[in-house]
């Protein structure tokens, strides 16, 4: 993008000496272009009565500076240039509850246009994206490498210091409790259940055909790297059990 070697505070707010605009109108139109593009725009956005139920009931809205209302006006009027500034930071407020999408009298759904512009908003590798899922790149390590979302190992001291005082109960020990748990599946702590061979490499294959891994690698690509490497590992482990189950047949 044309903005990419900007510093923060011209990627963020613009450039307060020069009128040049930190994103070009065919950018802006670009993102808005493939945000309609997808098939889920016409299903979600049927027009707007500018009523405001949608944000009377968002309990982001409640709590945020963020409205169901002004997104879909955006939307709905195509008024590029705020949709891409909600893109920077407004969207990212959104619960994904989609209490507004149950009482829109259009049937819009608010929160399924907001999953557009932020899937959108990866896909264009823009930095609120970025911002927003670094600090869950241990889950998604773990999500995408394991098909967990949490483990036990995740819960550590260092992991959650806003726990105040509580964080001494997570001193617990861990390996001991899990083997406590009558399902076999479960005695582990490296993921919530045990994930076999076969169940990774076909969720690899998952995230393949449906561009996971390409937005990873557009936002995070030392994610990427790690991740990778582990399904090739992982990929490679499965074919070496696929041979020794067939030795042992022969
Ligand atoms: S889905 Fe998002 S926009 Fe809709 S009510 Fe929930 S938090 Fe608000
Ligand atoms: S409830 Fe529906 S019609 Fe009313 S402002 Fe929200 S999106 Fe528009």
């Amino acid at each position: 993008m044309e903005h990419s070697h900007a510093s923060r505070v011209q990627t963020v707010i613009g450039d307060p000496v020069s009128e040049k605009p930190v994103v070009s109108r065919e950018d802006m139109e670009e993102i808005f272009a493939d945000i309609q593009a997808d098939l889920r725009f016409d299903h979600e956005l049927n027009g707007c009565l500018n009523c405001g139920i949608c944000t009377a009931t968002c309990p982001a809205a409640h709590y945020y500076d963020f409205s169901p209302r002004e997104i879909v006006q955006l939307l709905w009027t195509e008024n590029l240039d705020g949709i891409y500034d909600a893109m920077q930071e407004k969207i990212w407020s959104c619960a994904q509850c989609y209490t507004c999408a149950a009482r829109c009298p259009f049937g819009n759904s608010p929160g399924g246009l907001v999953m557009l512009m932020r899937e959108t908003a990866i896909k264009h590798g823009m930095e609120s994206a970025k911002n927003v899922l670094r600090p869950f790149s241990r889950v998604m390590l773990k999500l995408i490498s394991t098909g967990n979302q949490l483990a036990p190992d995740m819960i550590t001291k260092d992991a959650f210091p806003d726990w105040g005082p509580n964080v001494a109960k997570i001193d617990a020990p861990l390996k001991l409790l899990r083997k406590a748990i009558p399902m076999p599946t479960l005695n582990t702590t490296e993921t919530a259940w045990e994930v076999n061979l076969k169940t990774s490499v076909e969720l690899y294959t998952i995230w393949e055909m449906t561009g996971v891994l390409d937005q990873l690698e557009t936002v995070d690509q030392n994610l990427f790297d790690v991740i990778t490497d582990i399904m090739d590992e992982k990929r490679q482990d499965y074919e070496d059990w696929k041979e020794e189950q067939q030795d042992a047949e022969d």
